[in-house]
């Protein structure tokens, strides 16, 4: 068997690349993929080999990375990533409508007791649909989908997203067993007290 180096680097996609070069083999992956599962990481070398060695490439493997490689968490992730590495930049709190770190104040003194730090906070390059609102802990910011930042967007609106995301910063992941719990009991207890709730929730539907 050859010797086998493997490297996670810094792609703005999920790219990955596999030579064999002097007796030895050389694979890049994408560090977005560094933290999948063993079983995802399998799929992968499988596939990998596959294609070096032009063999058939099994089903269920394909099907497993395929699956891990689109659900919703590296999707975004992947988008994240290639909004910060490109050469797009976050356009900062102050939209054209909306301030979002005056927002965030006011819903902090209103419902936390003014006792949340104030991450780092940002209106999207693009009109993200697909992601409204999202609490990046590994950079500490809130991003919120520029779509928000329009005067035929109700207040109410961005006040509920950022009130999401913010308790986000009060309910961290926690751990049950191996499954992440993102949205827990007291995340959800709490997101009920949000008053117009159901009127932000229909607005985000009609959008
Ligand atoms: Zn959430």
């Amino acid at each position: 068997m050859p010797q086998i180096t493997v490297r996670f680097r810094r792609f703005t996609s999920l790219n990955t690349t596999i030579r064999l070069r002097e007796g030895q083999i050389h694979a890049s992956l994408s560090d977005l993929l560094e933290g999948a599962p063993d079983t995802v990481i399998r799929a992968i070398a499988h596939i990998l080999l596959a294609k070096l060695y032009k063999k058939p490439i099994d089903a269920a493997q394909n099907l497993r990375y395929k699956r891990f490689s689109s659900s919703a968490a590296v999707t975004r992730q992947t988008e994240l990533i290639r909004g910060a590495r490109g050469n797009k930049r976050f356009s900062g709190p102050e939209g054209r409508f909306y301030n979002l770190e005056e927002v965030f104040d006011a819903l902090n003194t209103r419902f936390f007791g003014g006792l949340l730090g104030r991450p780092e906070l940002t209106w999207s390059e693009g009109m993200a649909k697909r992601s409204l609102g999202h609490y990046d802990a590994a950079h500490n910011t809130i991003v919120v989908s520029q779509v928000f930042d329009r005067p035929s967007s109700p207040r109410y609106a961005i006040e509920y997203l950022l009130y999401h995301e913010m308790l986000h910063l009060k309910h961290p992941v926690k751990m049950r067993g191996v499954r992440r719990c993102v949205h827990s009991r007291e995340f959800k207890a709490d997101e009920a007290c949000f008053p117009q709730l159901k009127e932000a929730l229909a607005f985000i539907r009609r959008l």
